[in-house]
């Protein structure tokens, strides 16, 4: 599934082809995602020039000339396609630019999205309304989550999946970054002292940069025809390690709550 690192990464794979670039042909090949895909889109984004690139949580956004923003969401399964050889049953938008290069949006069990927005009024986009900071912004900060616990009760893992609290943080990120912070996903996020949340701080930034980087350093296969954009390997050190070692000696557990899956250290986090 994929999560912030993914979507960005896929932004800066899009960046290239798209930016500076005007839209000869943009079809929808279907009336729906997760929810009705706008009837307009054909007509308010053909002919226009895409100005720029650019992502809020794990929603990536094309913005054109015509004051419009297009803004795509994954969902579980969705990813471009850069050149596909044929267009499949799961291709369910396709854009070709005035320089040739043909893309699809391909999303087999259709849990992303589609919308266009007014470029001004991207704030009042309902799903942005009450998203918290970006993890990589300035607003994401030790301080800010301490005032951000303190009115709530749960664990801090919980709190930390909260799109209100952080956006756009996702299950296997946040085990990680818990993980690497040493910190028990079971203790409440009130009573975390300030030097542990800046601890768990670093931890979320370095965690998403990394795997950034990981997914970047993998972009050039998405130059090769019928490059998928959206998916890298990474190798964990705790998320899907069940049973396996960690590096403090101790092992890596899983815990199940409401479907979700943990994983984490008893030994090291604490
Ligand atoms: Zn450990």
């Amino acid at each position: 599934m994929p999560e912030l690192p993914e979507v960005e990464t896929t932004v800066r794979g899009l960046d290239p082809v798209l930016r500076g670039q005007r839209l000869v042909l943009i079809e929808p090949r279907r009336a729906d995602l997760r929810r009705p895909i706008p009837p307009d889109l054909r007509q308010r984004m053909t002919g226009a020039t895409v100005t720029g690139l650019g992502r809020r949580a794990k929603y990536g956004l094309i913005e054109t000339d015509r004051g419009d923003t297009l803004i795509f969401h994954l969902g579980m399964s969705g990813r471009w396609r850069l050149e596909p050889d044929e267009i499949g049953a799961h291709d369910h938008l396709l854009i070709e630019t005035a320089s040739g290069r043909r893309l699809t949006l391909n999303d087999p069990r259709r849990f992303g999205s589609l919308d266009l927005v007014p470029t001004d009024s991207l704030a009042a986009f309902p799903p942005f309304g009450k998203l918290g900071p970006e993890p990589l912004g300035p607003d994401f900060t030790a301080p800010y989550l301490a005032a951000a616990f303190a009115g709530r009760s749960g664990p801090v893992k919980s709190l930390l999946l909260d799109q209100h609290i952080v956006a756009g943080l996702g299950n296997i990120y946040v085990c990680e970054a818990l993980h690497q912070a040493r910190i028990a996903p079971g203790t409440a996020g009130r009573r975390i002292r300030p030097a542990r949340l800046e601890r768990l701080v670093s931890a979320v930034r370095e965690i998403i940069a990394a795997a950034i980087e990981a997914g970047g350093s993998s972009l050039r296969d998405y130059a090769q025809p019928d490059g998928e954009l959206g998916y890298f390997f990474k190798r964990w050190r705790a998320y899907g390690r069940e049973g396996e070692s960690c590096g403090c000696g101790g092992r890596i557990r899983r815990r199940v709550d409401s479907g979700r899956s943990t994983f984490y250290c008893p030994r090291c986090q604490r």
